[in-house]
């Protein structure tokens, strides 16, 4: 890692097309970028639709990268890829073929207009604390003062998380 490079945890989600192919090439688009390298990626996780329910499972990972982007630069590269993968943003809740969030950025706290770091949902969703405890286990939430092994354990969110047999990573 150089020095001015920083460690950065993404969540990914897809619950439209061919889901297990969208993580994998958001994955891939990302590598590809200069300045961000994916360094490890989580099993995927099936998960019930939150929100609108009459819609297609979601499938999630989580991924650790290291990146030499600014929050908000590492943000429009996410809605970049995200538009790149055909993402059209109409309705709130809705069915998605890829969803990147930005998780955590360092252990840097920050909200602007465009963005909240670490991720205001993250502690409250069992679909991104499972992924991410694969990952993370001992990873310290700065808001929460808690790792994200007892965050995940803690968790009361009642959807339903089934990890899959798949595994998706960007350079396969
Ligand atoms: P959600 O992920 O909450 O379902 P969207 O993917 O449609 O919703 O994101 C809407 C907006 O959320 C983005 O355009 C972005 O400006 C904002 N946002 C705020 N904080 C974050 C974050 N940590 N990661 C990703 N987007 C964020
Ligand atoms: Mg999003």
């Amino acid at each position: 890692m150089q020095v001015n490079e920083v460690t950065a945890y993404l969540s990914l989600g897809s619950n439209l097309g061919n889901r297990l192919e969208m993580l994998h090439d958001a994955l891939k688009l990302l590598h590809a970028h200069g300045q961000v390298s994916v360094t490890k990626v989580s099993p995927v996780y099936q998960t019930a639709a939150w929100g609108k329910s009459a819609q297609p499972d979601f499938y999630n990972c989580a991924a650790r990268i290291s990146t030499s982007l600014a929050p908000e630069a590492l943000l429009d590269v996410l809605l970049a890829t995200e538009r790149a993968l055909g993402r059209e943003r109409l309705e709130r809740w809705g069915p998605r073929l890829i969803d990147l969030d930005l998780l955590f950025w360092d252990n840097v706290q920050l909200t602007t207009n465009r963005l909240v770091v670490p991720h205001p949902e993250l502690h409250r969703r069992r679909f991104v604390l499972l992924p991410l405890a694969d990952i993370a286990p001992q990873l310290i939430h700065p808001g929460e003062k808690q790792t994200i092994a007892q965050l995940a354990a803690n968790c009361s969110d009642p959807l339903a998380v089934t990890l899959l047999p798949e595994t998706v990573f960007p350079n396969t």
